[in-house]
């Protein structure tokens, strides 16, 4: 099988394991030809508000869910990669100022050693020739332990700026859409800090009625 995956007795065992599906386990890419089929692409949803669009890969679904949780908690790389294609795939011409992302809480960072929507946004940048740039944090007290789930509940802000806010036109990434409250209260943390223009990008979206199907630029 020329240009096919090596197999047979290996020392490099982790260079063949991440060729493997994270979906199916076998080897052929990550995610593997016959996993993708499964996808559910979509592309321009209706945005939650306070977002100029939104943009998603694929439908979060029964096909997509292990690998957006695969994501979520191992460091994939391949997976990433590919990820990282389809979402900037579907995106209209023309380019943002800068990429950021809704970061995850510093609590899950520290268990996971790492931040999927940041692993995402840095691919998505490096795509586009757009710098990546940590413009928000996750609200003051949202980390600590022993809140009760009324309080979580109830907590409405989860994002304040992450310093001086640059850049007119952000495109912010994350890995999920489900209601759109995160990408509303990252999109709002923007605006008051003076981005003029969000547009969001994800991997995965639960599937909405479709909005209209107006063109959407970086710029107005
Ligand atoms: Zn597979």
């Amino acid at each position: 099988m020329p240009g096919g995956i090596v197999t047979g007795h290996s020392h490099h065992g982790s260079v063949l394991l991440a060729d493997r599906c994270p979906l199916c386990h076998r080897p052929g890419g990550a995610p593997c030809a016959e996993c993708r089929e499964l996808f559910s692409p979509l592309g321009r949803l209706p945005p939650p508000p306070g977002l100029a669009a939104l943009f998603a890969a694929v439908a979060y679904d029964d096909a997509s869910r292990p690998l957006v949780t695969a994501l979520k908690y191992r460091r994939q790389r391949a997976a990433t990669s590919w990820m990282a294609d389809a979402m900037v795939a579907v995106l209209p011409p023309g380019r943002p100022d800068l990429v950021t992302w809704a970061p995850t809480s510093a609590a899950r960072r520290r268990e996971r050693g790492f931040d999927q929507a940041e692993l995402l946004a840095r691919a998505v940048s490096r795509r586009m020739g757009v710098p990546p740039r940590r413009l928000l944090r996750r609200g003051r007290g949202e980390s600590q332990t022993g809140r009760g789930a009324h309080e979580r509940r109830t907590q409405i802000t989860p994002f304040r700026p992450a310093g001086r806010c640059v850049g007119a036109s952000v495109l912010l990434v994350d890995d999920v859409v489900t209601t759109g409250s995160t990408l509303e209260a990252a999109a709002a943390a923007l605006g008051g800090c003076g981005v003029a223009r969000v547009v969001g990008l994800v991997a995965a979206a639960t599937p909405a009625p479709r909005g209209s199907a107006q063109p959407v630029a970086f710029r107005p």
